[in-house]
């Protein structure tokens, strides 16, 4: 291989990492957005069940709906279920670890927890 062969090949395997790093970004946002999302569905279901027990102790007339408040907490359930399943799959993949205090993911080098300020996450 002459100079210039080296010198492209080199270009080439530049690109070449630069673009699967890309693709780990891309990947680690994605798998970021889709647990805040999951998160974020289990907020929903925890505030309706909320509202509902609310309704229940200041309307004398209304009936608590235990049947949906069951419904929602087994909802509830299967997506803390799928969110640590991922959230393992992710620390297991890449390094990551994630906070006990309010799961938000951070690098194991990190010493404190962006979203709560909880000191040393090590998973
Ligand atoms: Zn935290």
């Amino acid at each position: 291989m002459d100079f210039l062969e080296r010198f492209i090949d080199s270009i080439g395997r530049g690109t070449h990492t630069l673009s699967v790093k890309t693709d780990e970004v891309i990947e680690l946002t994605e798998m970021k957005m889709n647990i805040r999302g999951i998160e974020e569905e289990i907020e929903e279901h925890k505030l309706y069940i909320g509202e509902i027990v609310y309704k229940y102790y200041t309307e004398e007339k209304a009936h608590m709906p235990t049947s949906e408040i069951k419904r929602r907490c087994m909802e509830i359930r299967r997506l803390e279920r799928k969110l640590n399943m991922m959230k393992e799959r992710m620390v297991r993949k890449r390094g990551f670890g994630y906070c006990k205090n309010c799961g938000e993911i951070i690098k194991k080098k990190q010493n404190y927890c962006p979203r709560c300020g909880n000191r040393a996450l090590k998973y």
